[in-house]
């Protein structure tokens, strides 16, 4: 059983649309929501998406170790999981889901134990397509996300699990099946 779920690949791979479908598909876990020093989406919610932060606030949480991780991503921007959300999750008797660019990912993957961390790629052509269509970045910023989404594909090796995210419903269903797997503790019990 993980203790908990790292879901990781470039942006504009689809990793938010693909936790959505899986957490309504396998109850048993639930998303930690990230707090980020970002300027809030249209449609965004305070403790929804995340909990959005100005950069002082978030240094102070960084000083008093409230983060289990946190990085600086494309435009100075911070994000980082709050240790206080996987207890919540945990009290809760859920498995905490993790949706992190990769340097996050390899960091709780390195201080976890039983994290398991899933990478979702796509082609970057793919990548960028999505990101432009999306249009909630100015054109920097997503030149900027481009050119990040280039290394991070070559991470891929270092993760777990690689799901390719080329068709969606492929994709979901893939994702879905991993994680079943991954929890049915039953499945890796010695039969009697
Ligand atoms: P966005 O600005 O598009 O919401 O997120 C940008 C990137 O930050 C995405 O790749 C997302 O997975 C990542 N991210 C979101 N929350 C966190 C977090 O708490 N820690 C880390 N390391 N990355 C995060």
């Amino acid at each position: 059983m993980p203790t908990v779920l790292v879901v990781t690949g470039p942006s504009g791979a689809g990793k938010g649309t693909l936790i959505r479908e899986l957490v309504e598909r396998v109850p048993e876990i639930e998303v930690t929501v990230s707090a980020t020093t970002r300027e809030r989406r249209r449609g965004e919610e305070d403790g929804r998406e995340y909990w959005f932060l100005s950069d002082d606030d978030f240094l102070e949480r960084v000083g008093r170790d409230e983060f289990l991780e946190h990085v600086e991503y494309v435009s100075g921007h911070r994000y980082g999981t709050l240790r206080s959300e996987l207890e919540r999750i945990a009290r809760r008797g859920h498995v905490p889901l993790l949706e992190l660019e990769t340097a996050g990912a390899l960091r709780v993957k390195g201080e976890v134990p039983g994290a398991v961390t899933i990478f979702i790629s796509a082609r970057v052509e793919e990548l960028e397509r999505r990101l432009r269509e999306r249009a909630t970045e100015s054109t920097g910023e997503i030149g900027e996300r481009i050119a990040l989404a280039r290394k991070q594909l070559e991470q891929e090796g270092e993760f777990d699990y690689v799901i390719e995210n080329d068709d969606l419903e492929r994709a979901v269903g893939e994702l879905t099946a991993l994680v079943r797997g991954l929890l049915d503790t039953t499945a890796t019990m010695p039969r009697r």
